[in-house]
């Protein structure tokens, strides 16, 4: 058996996404731009899917721009409102501290060029306060951008409130919404959201592909120049192969998404109750306000990678954190702004499952996480310290 427990890195591509993109590949090989009918094809196949994924957003087809993925949505997003902001000479970016890299690195550089960034802390289980962010808008306020949902804690974030707020003082707000779109009901018309970012690799759809949306009125930077396409904003011949699966994967994952999310919450009760028996175990983010498919842990006295390679030879596929910051030894930037001190913080396990895994998977892992967690504590000097009394138990 070999588990796979890593959806919030990629998932596998669905049949749903895999059969549409094949036949566009052997059917629809023009360029959309191109005026001849084999152009005027693929042009007729693009605005096809367009509309059906402003369908599924609650959004208008006009608003809606492909991109390369989550990573160029978000940077464009969050350089489009800082260069249309500081136009009218408001130079002022609010987030949080548990954005993805793709957020937290782009304000990083918008700091060295003159801008002025606010990141928001959050409570103890991973949620970013509404008040917190009323309190921090100021007339210079440009953007607020705040994640959907967490990659690492998969804490759901209080969007609505969040997102009205930003209205009323007509600020833009923008959210990363990469790992909540397909998993959780979203309408960015009914929710007041002016900019949103998603990936289709995140809800079974291809890797390289993601969708920017902008509300009508709020202005759009392009990032790359060059000819007409996505009504001159992002330059570039389109992927309509992933564009095509990526909507079939977006339209199957929103049918499904009540059956799947009520299934999947259940197995992840399930692996949350049976790691919660380890002792000196945390669960991390929210018990209720999670997304439905996310369980992450911390286990003292061990280390993250060492965890991962033992559960990979035991055929369970996991994560401790996100997939950019595994490879290096910094704990996640996550675990730390919910207060947990640099040594647990090492000792953290991601598991995020679907709708593919079965009861059985979950059966196994509660079994095998434990005897991992024995064994290399058995080794481990820190949890000798531990349990001899010469350092403090943090959890
Ligand atoms: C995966 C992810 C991204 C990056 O998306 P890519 O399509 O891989 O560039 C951004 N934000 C969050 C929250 C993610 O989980």
């Amino acid at each position: 058996m070999y588990i796979y427990a890593d959806n919030a890195a990629t998932t596998k591509m669905g049949d749903a996404a895999i059969d549409v993109m094949t036949k566009c590949m052997h059917e629809v090989y023009g360029n959309p731009s191109s005026l001849h009918s084999v152009g005027q094809k693929a042009a007729e196949v693009l605005q096809k899917a367009r509309e059906e994924i402003a369908e599924v957003l609650g959004a208008d087809f006009h608003e809606i721009y492909f991109t390369s993925g989550g990573s160029e949505a978000d940077n464009q997003a969050i350089r489009s409102a800082a260069l249309f902001g500081a136009k009218k000479g408001k130079k002022h970016l609010i987030s949080t501290k548990i954005e993805h890299h793709a957020v937290l690195h782009t304000l990083n550089k918008l700091e060295k060029e003159g801008f002025e960034v606010t990141l928001l802390d959050v409570a103890e289980n991973g949620i970013v306060r509404p008040e917190d962010v009323a309190a921090a808008i100021r007339e210079d306020t440009a953007l607020v951008t705040v994640m959907y949902a967490n990659n690492e804690i998969g804490t759901l974030q209080p969007i609505n409130e969040i997102a009205e707020i930003c209205r009323e003082k007509k600020v833009i707000f923008h959210t990363d919404a990469v790992q909540a779109v397909g998993h959780v009901p979203i309408n960015v018309h009914e929710q007041k959201i002016d900019m949103l970012s998603l990936s289709a690799h995140k809800f079974k759809g291809p890797k390289g592909i993601g969708v920017l949306y902008v509300k009508k009125g709020v202005p759009l930077f392009n990032l790359i120049e060059g000819g007409a396409q996505e009504r001159g904003r992002r330059a570039g011949t389109e992927n309509l192969p992933a564009i095509v699966g990526m909507a079939a994967a977006l339209k199957e994952a929103v049918a499904h998404m009540e059956e799947n999310a009520k299934k999947v919450g259940a197995l992840r009760d399930k692996l949350i109750r049976g790691l919660s028996e380890i002792e000196h175990s945390r669960l991390n983010g929210d018990a209720v306000k999670r997304l439905p498919g996310n369980v992450n842990f911390c286990f003292e006295g061990i280390e993250g990678e060492s965890l991962l390679l033992l559960l990979d030879a035991r055929g369970i596929a996991a994560s401790s954190g996100s997939a950019c910051t595994s490879g290096s030894l910094d704990p996640s930037h996550v675990l730390l702004a919910i207060g947990l001190p640099h040594e647990v913080a090492h000792g953290s396990l991601r598991l995020s499952i679907n709708e593919e895994n079965t009861e059985e998977e979950i059966d196994y892992m509660i079994k095998a996480i434990p005897e991992v967690v024995d064994y290399l504590r058995n080794i481990s000097p820190v949890w000798e310290k531990l349990t001899k009394g010469e350092t403090p138990h943090v959890i």
